[in-house]
């Protein structure tokens, strides 16, 4: 499956939140979009489920239409967008990132879940600040972040 999305409108922006996996035929899908934003965009990466490296190509040519006269917000990057931003800075452009998914296991019980962080909130202030504690949502247990946090986090 390629990528696809949907476009909504959130105040004065238009939101695409994209969904399945950012390939060879995003080439084709995403120049399509261009026509359908204002100069203000969000895009929302929580449903995209794998990204390859003609995908990758294919997103920083968009972005940089994209952020020719626009202003650009990424939400809900996963941990698969964040190491892409921290690996190739040009993936991230001048755009914000507003929200990130970072993957944690239980040291007790193993579950593997995603916390939330959000700037203005709990995003940590610097890539060395620390993220704080995050607990295990089956057992309350402590979690360890499945990257190091001043990895995770070099992007800020
Ligand atoms: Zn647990």
């Amino acid at each position: 499956m390629g990528v696809s999305g949907q476009i909504s409108k959130i105040g004065d922006s238009e939101k695409l939140s994209l969904v399945g996996d950012i390939n060879e035929d995003a080439d084709i899908y995403f120049p399509t979009l261009l026509k359908a934003f204002g100069n203000k965009v969000i895009i929302n990466f929580k449903a995209v489920s794998s990204i390859n490296s003609c995908g990758v190509r294919a997103w920083i040519t968009f972005l940089r239409e994209l952020e020719a006269g626009r202003s650009v917000t990424f939400e809900e990057c996963t941990p698969d967008i964040i190491s892409q931003i921290n690996m190739i800075p040009n993936f991230r452009g001048k755009s914000a990132v507003n929200s990130v998914y970072a993957g944690y296991t239980c040291q007790s019980c193993g579950n593997a879940q995603l916390h939330l962080f959000t700037a203005g909130k709990n995003m940590p202030a610097s890539a060395d600040s620390g993220a704080g504690e995050v607990a295990c949502v089956k057992c309350n247990k402590p979690t360890e972040m499945d990257e190091l946090e001043e990895e995770f986090f070099a992007w800020l």
